[in-house]
């Protein structure tokens, strides 16, 4: 269980189509994944068009790496096996030398396969010098070597896709074997439309809602603070009808009741 996920590509549930903006990305990912793992026999002539064994997804937190990497296995029909660079040396210090190897033949086993390494940083960092610990260092040695050791058969339809919000803590080793880096960006105004358009997609909208203005005033929101951000909005209908619901509290008694003055007296004489 030092792996997070294994899913069949069935059963992901998240498209390309789920995702707003990123098309460049998409794009890049469609040429250099989906193809050759949907086509492998445009690619198995020649010498000059091989399928990549590793990309590197990096960019700001929230812009939707994580999505990208589950969409993309749907997508490509691939399997889908997740896991995380802090957990994997965290907890399993020691059995690295056993896991890596257990990893690449399951991998195998599933090809065709994408192997999501999130927080590759943390897994394949650079090399901490004398304070690194000794059982991070194998694990990310072992890695390597069993990466490597990847047969150009499997290669085809084995792909480890790291992602990283630290591409400068890579190690140079690593990002050689990460041949290729995309870029995921924040939004801009027009991509932050598309994205609250997904979002807002079901909700019981006024008429007239406009989309562009909060587009607008959104500048520097990562997709998943726009989730966030769309989740609170939703939120406050339903706050204000469980207000409207709920019963009369003591203090709701407490903050009408004024003292009796004279004139009340008075009056009811
Ligand atoms: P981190 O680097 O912090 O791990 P990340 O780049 O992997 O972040 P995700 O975990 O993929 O980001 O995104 C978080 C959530 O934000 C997703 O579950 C998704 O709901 C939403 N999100 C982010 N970007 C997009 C997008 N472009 N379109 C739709 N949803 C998005």
């Amino acid at each position: 269980n030092f792996i997070s996920a294994v899913v069949p590509p069935g059963e992901i549930g998240i498209k390309f189509d789920d995702i707003g903006a990123l098309e460049g990305v998409k794009n890049a990912l469609n040429e250099l994944v989906i193809l050759p793992m949907r086509r492998p026999e445009l690619f198995s002539h020649g010498n000059l068009l091989r399928p990549c064994k590793g990309i590197l997804l990096f960019g700001p937190p929230g812009t939707g790496k994580t999505l990208l990497a589950k969409a993309l296995a749907t997508e490509a029909g691939a399997n889908f096996i997740s896991i995380t660079g802090s957990t994997l040396t965290s907890k399993w210090f020691g059995d690295a030398e056993k896991l890596t190897k257990a990893l690449f033949s399951f991998a195998s086993k599933l090809a065709p396969v994408i192997i999501f390494v999130d927080e590759v940083d943390s897994l394949l960092g650079a090399r901490g010098g004398a304070f690194e610990h000794e059982a991070t260092r194998r694990m990310r040695n072992e890695f390597m070597a069993a990466w490597d050791g990847l047969r150009s058969k499997d290669s085809q339809r084995i792909l480890i896709l790291g992602a990283t919000n630290r591409p400068f803590d890579l190690d140079d080793a690593v990002i050689r074997r990460l041949p290729r880096r995309i870029y995921v960006d924040l939004p801009d105004a027009e991509n932050r439309l598309k994205i609250l358009r997904i979002f807002l997609a079901q909700e019981n909208l006024e008429s007239g809602f406009e989309f562009d203005k909060l587009a607008q005033a959104t500048e520097g929101y990562s997709g998943s603070d726009l989730k966030n951000l769309c989740i609170a909005a939703a939120y406050r209908p339903v706050q204000e009808l469980l207000e409207e619901e709920r019963k009369v509290h003591q203090n709701d008694v407490g903050s009408v009741l004024r003292p009796l003055s004279l004139d009340d007296f008075i009056q009811s004489k």
